[in-house]
């Protein structure tokens, strides 16, 4: 038998898929597609893929083909991102035809054309150089014959003011309206908020779906998805004078209350949320950390909390926008940073 485990994600599945309804309906006549890559960003892509497709999500997009492979029964159609590579081959090959490569190169299409490979999509580079074919080998003749469905290209700034949005966006539309696919794509969260101009037919949020705030336009929109909860393992009372924790980087000025608890930067809680950057939450009693977030193990100041015992649970302050101004994390490392330690209890 398992024991109960000592941390818990406690997963907002309403707002989950209010989230996706919200960036639909922000995505106009376009279909309004999920980023599930990286386990669906931590909160887990079977839990995200099982209920964003009973809300009416279509497309699914995932970086490799063990990702894809493990959502294929709960999604109705998934993009692999990072395309075939010639180890991926026999698993693309075998694999059910809802699943899709995204061509990501000149290789990638010649050795997906060369084994008879099936429907596909392909990436287009318009900006970013990261992955994509350059928009002279997309209206090359290259893809030609090609069952391709969806040309996608991918935004590098969409979350700030920037004038390659804008530069990106006519590169886009300049490709789309020389190279002949079933549909076009080219945003993520932030790119939706751009505007009409950058929805075209499949949009593919991720951050936002999962609570993350990408730009102002999204606060009031998005709402918080994952809370973690630990447990107190341990009270103690910590005298003046003494240290708390690796290093000894704090030393209390008073008798100090503190509460250890069962999470540590092994779980994702890195140590940029030490010496008071992060917080507990007992209700509304606020619990600072104390010293070095340890691997497995957080103490906070309970002070505000003087009932608190071994064995309750405390939720972690994880509102994306100001836990990654605290700790110095961005949204997306908070998400995806947490570990495989928690158990994930969707409610
Ligand atoms: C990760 C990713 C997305 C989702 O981006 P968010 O900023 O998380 O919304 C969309 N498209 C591609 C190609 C991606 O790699």
């Amino acid at each position: 038998m398992q024991p109960e485990a000592p941390l818990r994600l406690r997963l907002d599945g309403a707002a989950l898929t209010d989230n996706w309804r919200a960036l639909a309906r922000a995505s106009g006549s376009a279909q309004c597609g999920a980023a599930v890559k990286a386990n669906g960003y931590g909160l887990g892509a079977r839990e995200v893929a099982t209920r964003l497709s009973a809300a009416g999500c279509r497309d699914f997009f995932v970086a490799n083909w063990a990702e894809a492979l493990a959502i294929a029964d709960v999604a109705p159609a998934v993009g692999v991102l990072h395309g075939v590579r010639a180890a991926d081959m026999a698993a693309a090959l075998a694999a059910p035809a809802h699943l899709r490569p995204v061509l990501v190169s000149a290789e990638q299409v010649a050795r997906w054309r060369d084994a008879g490979g099936g429907a596909c999509d392909v990436m287009v580079d318009t900006g970013m150089n990261r992955l994509g074919l350059s928009a002279e080998e997309a209206t090359s003749g290259l893809l030609d014959g090609l069952n391709m469905v969806t040309l996608l290209s991918h935004l590098a700034c969409a979350d700030e003011e920037h004038p390659l949005n804008a530069r990106q966006q006519r590169a886009f539309a300049d490709v789309a309206g020389r190279v002949k696919a079933q549909r076009y794509s080219l945003s993520n969260s932030a790119g939706i908020l751009l505007g009409a101009d950058y929805h075209f037919d499949v949009t593919r949020p991720g951050l936002a779906l999962y609570g993350g705030i990408p730009c102002p336009a999204a606060e009031g929109m998005i709402r918080q998805v994952v809370t973690p909860e630990v447990q107190v393992l341990q009270r103690r009372v910590v005298q003046p004078g003494q240290s708390v924790g690796y290093n000894a980087t704090f030393t209390a000025d008073r008798e100090i209350e503190a509460a250890v608890l069962n999470l540590g930067y092994a779980d994702g809680y890195l140590r940029g949320f030490s010496g008071g950057h992060g917080r507990a939450l007992a209700g509304e009693a606020v619990l600072p950390v104390l010293g070095r977030v340890s691997m497995d193990l957080l103490i906070v100041d309970c002070s505000a909390a003087p009932e608190l015992a071994e064995g309750d649970w405390l939720a972690i302050d994880y509102a994306l926008p100001t836990a990654a101004a605290a700790s110095g994390l961005s949204q997306y490392e908070l998400l995806t940073g947490l570990g495989a330690r928690y158990e994930r209890v969707w409610r």
